[in-house]
């Protein structure tokens, strides 16, 4: 199925948005962080981003961690399988302020840890270098 590019302002009266949508506000969640300041909180982080499609964007001063993947009840054709019993987060989100025309812009994305990793070394103090017999600190893993 394809969809037309509808802008907002264009839909006529009873029209929705979402039926031009391919469910954008589906296929991910994101939560906001506390930025990371230290290399602990960055290599925290790190370790989000290695369980698959996960991913860090930062708009203004807030971090969020995203999450991808498609919701389990969506269907083929980017309608909702189980409108009826859907959660309060979908119940209450509306098409006011969403993703639809979003242009995915942020001012910073990190895809992988490894460039999470690179820009923590750009932005923070040089690690001290461990010496050998040094014991080997090992991140701390937050509590799930
Ligand atoms: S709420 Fe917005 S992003 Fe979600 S399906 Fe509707 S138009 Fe698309
Ligand atoms: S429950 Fe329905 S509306 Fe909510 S994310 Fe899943 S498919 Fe989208």
């Amino acid at each position: 199925m394809k969809y037309p590019r509808m802008r907002r302002q264009d839909l006529k009266p009873g029209e929705v948005l979402c039926s031009y949508c391919t469910a954008r506000c589906c296929r991910y969640f994101a939560l906001a962080i506390d930025p990371p300041a230290t290399w602990e909180e960055f290599d925290n982080i790190r370790w989000y981003m290695m369980h698959g499609a996960v991913s860090v964007f930062v708009d203004g001063e807030t971090w969020y961690l995203t999450v991808n993947g498609d919701c389990q009840h969506l269907l083929p054709d980017n309608r909702c399988g189980t409108y009826d019993s859907r959660p309060r987060i979908c119940r209450t989100y509306t098409t006011d302020d969403c993703e639809y025309d979003d242009d995915g812009l942020y001012d910073q994305y990190f895809e992988t840890p490894e460039q999470l990793w690179e820009y923590a070394h750009a932005v923070l103090p040089m690690k001290p270098r461990r010496k050998p017999g040094d014991p080997v600190s090992l991140p701390v893993l937050p509590v799930l």
